[in-house]
């Protein structure tokens, strides 16, 4: 489970049961899937996503080193990291609390939570391997956006 700021690492085993019990008790249970570079960690989340969006803000530009980061707001509940060598770091903004995942041995990054946005898990859209059933519905905290890359999208554009 990985409710609350306190969260336990499945071992494997554990995982894998634990995806047994939900399939077994879930007649939907389809689940995307993705890892990190290094492939230390894998994750799983719940279909269909609650949105997925390109956020602008210079936090997200700062920690993945990108003009821009595609999220994926996932249900936490039912999400799932296997991590069997504890490769798992997070980073806490001093500012705000937030944290964001990312792995200790390769450098991806790959998580975001936040007290704003409570019971979701968000997810680095670039580190799926499975096809997520959603595309990028508009750009967040546009205000921020570079001027060196072009958007020739007809998304909705948010500041905020
Ligand atoms: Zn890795
Ligand atoms: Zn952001």
């Amino acid at each position: 489970m990985l409710r609350g700021g306190k969260r336990q690492d499945l071992t494997p085993s554990q995982a894998q049961n634990r995806r047994m019990t939900d399939a077994a008790a879930d007649t939907s249970p389809a689940t995307a899937s993705g890892r990190c570079l290094c492939g230390a960690i894998h994750f799983h989340v719940p279909l269909p996503p609650k949105w997925v969006a390109h956020c602008h803000c210079t936090r997200c530009q700062r920690a993945h080193g990108a003009p821009v980061v595609t999220w994926l707001g996932a249900h936490e509940s039912g999400s799932t990291i296997d991590d069997p060598q504890g490769a798992l770091r997070w980073y806490v903004a001093p500012e705000t609390g937030a944290e964001r995942g990312f792995c200790g041995t390769c450098g991806s990054p790959l998580f975001f939570r936040s007290a704003r946005w409570p019971g979701e898990l968000h997810v680095a859209r670039m580190q799926f391997t499975d096809d997520v059933g959603r595309a990028p519905q508009a750009h967040v905290n546009w205000d921020t956006h570079v001027d060196w890359l072009a958007f020739n999208d007809e998304l909705p554009k948010k500041s905020g």
